[in-house]
């Protein structure tokens, strides 16, 4: 393993839309390229992880209609390796199945630029295997085709040998196929396959979305249409499609199937809560109504402090970006406000002394009563609460109070105010992201409402509504569990 390399195309498979399934090469590659170019259908997340500062172009098809043509592309992917540029190519599945990684690959060949090729997981497996579909199976099929079914135009009828496909003594996966449907599953009727053969369609496999239609080689067509099936989906045609009852297990590994949440989070911090969130299959909506802005603060010499209290994650990652000597950590005894906290202090390299379980400013006093404490840094948010200062201040300690950040207001998009108030939960990770929500929104009213813990509570009933749900754990994982357990009782 090893980064990009300049001057050299990388043909990477982004795999079919779970980003799980992104594989560490292509991850390590996108970490380290200089240009990106994408097609429309890869997992977004992919490029949550491009290097800041990399060129990143979308060459994919717009809504299903114009592509960057291909030779276009094709110029683009020499012209900057030309330039000596390290270029990731991230093209959907696997960039050799029904990708035109080939002919990419032939026109780098040609021009002499040093290319890789990054297999990737291809549709027809993976969304296969999410709906609980091997695609071989003893005694079943002993055999899998992966077949095109959208007709070039320029090509003669002729070009797809129907009796022969008919014939495979195997599984038949159709690639581009859910406008020809009608067509395909006639045409291998017509040629003997029989018409109580198995099918399922597969949209958007194996993203959050997945929607199926099973059927047989007779009655797919109507199924799909009254499904409304619609690109980008495989057909999969074979005795192993009738598996699929019996071996489903997406629902459990994705227990938010179909549930809507939002995420009400700064953007910066709220991907990894949307990531768990995705995971469990549910359909994020990401409404940040609130922005982190750091304060422009000198940082006191910490070792003339007995104690640094950190209240919150991003007061953390403010402290420690300030901090460019990292022995003037050593003295002070540090406490975090809760795990969260804790963790985001241990990602950079500093270990919390003192971490109540409970990340209210409540426990961390309680957490404190034995600590014998003169002078105290309290490190947090401009705007934030000043319960644990006034409580070590009546304990006689000198407390200096460093804001870091404030947290402002981010105006919500119409779309993301109606998406966000239609959906079937709004989640709140701290009280300032309830009233900028409130705020943006005007309204907290459609969505149950998760609040990560008391004070978050707290705001929320101040702006006149009473949460429906509060995580036990006040850290995102305990929101995500306490939500779990609200759609499970509700379903
Ligand atoms: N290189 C890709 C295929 C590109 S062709 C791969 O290896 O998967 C585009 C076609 O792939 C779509 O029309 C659809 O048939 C299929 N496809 C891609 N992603 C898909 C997904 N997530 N679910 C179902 N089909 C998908």
């Amino acid at each position: 393993m090893s980064a990009a390399v300049p001057g050299t195309v990388y043909l990477v498979g982004a795999g079919p839309g779970d980003p799980g399934l992104l594989t560490l090469r292509a991850l390590e590659l996108l970490a380290s390229a200089d240009v990106v170019l994408h097609d429309r259908l890869i997992p977004l997340e992919a490029l949550d992880h491009v290097r800041p500062g990399a060129e990143v172009i979308d060459v994919g098809k717009k809504g299903g209609g114009d592509q960057v043509p291909q030779d276009v592309t094709e110029d683009l992917l020499v012209a900057r390796a030309r330039a000596g540029r390290s270029v990731v190519r991230l093209k959907g599945g696997d960039p050799f199945v029904f990708g035109r990684g080939g002919e990419e690959a032939q026109r780098c060949a040609a021009a002499g630029i040093p290319f890789e090729v990054v297999p990737g997981v291809t549709a027809a497996i993976a969304a296969a295997a999410y709906a609980g579909i091997p695609v071989t199976q003893r005694r079943v099929a002993a055999a899998v085709a992966f077949v095109t079914g959208h007709e070039d135009p320029e090509k003669p009828e002729t070009q797809i040998d129907w009796a022969a496909l008919a014939a495979f003594p195997g599984t038949l996966v159709f690639y581009m196929g859910v406008r020809q449907l009608p067509r395909i599953a006639d045409q291998l009727i017509a040629c003997g396959r029989p018409a109580d053969q198995a099918v399922t369609v597969i949209e958007r496999g194996t993203f959050a979305d997945q929607r199926e239609a099973h059927g047989t080689l007779a009655t797919i067509a109507r199924v799909a249409a009254d499904v409304g099936v619609q690109a980008p989906a495989i057909t999969v045609v074979g005795g192993v499609a009738a598996m699929a009852r019996e071996l489903e297990w997406l629902s459990a590994a994705r227990p938010l199937t179909g549930v809507s949440v939002a995420v009400t989070r700064a953007r910066a911090q709220a991907s990894e809560l949307a990531a768990r969130l995705r995971a469990l299959g549910a359909v994020v909506v990401e409404a940040p109504a609130i922005r982190i802005e750091p304060l422009d603060v000198v940082v006191p010499p910490l070792d003339q402090f007995d104690l640094i209290c950190v209240t919150s994650p991003n007061g953390a990652e403010q402290l420690l970006a300030r901090v460019h000597d990292a022995r003037a950590l050593a003295g002070p005894t540090i406490a975090a406000i809760g795990p969260g906290t804790a963790r985001a202090l241990r990602e950079r390299g500093v270990e919390a002394d003192i971490v109540p379980e409970r990340a209210i400013a409540e426990s961390l006093i309680e957490t404190l009563r034995e600590v014998p404490v003169k002078s105290v840094l309290v490190a947090r948010a401009q705007d934030a609460r000043d319960v644990l200062p006034d409580a070590l201040r009546e304990r006689g300690a000198e407390v200096t109070i460093l804001p870091l950040y404030r947290t402002v207001a981010e105006p919500l998009t119409p779309a993301a105010r109606a998406a966000a108030l239609g959906a079937d939960y709004a989640t709140f990770t701290s009280a300032s992201s309830a009233r900028f929500f409130h705020e943006a929104a005007g309204t907290l009213s459609g969505p149950r409402l998760v609040s990560i813990g008391p004070v978050t509570s707290e705001a929320l009933r101040a702006l006149g509504s009473e949460p429906d749900v509060e995580a036990p754990v006040h850290t995102p994982d305990g929101l995500v569990d306490a939500l779990l357990d609200d759609a499970a009782g509700r379903r």
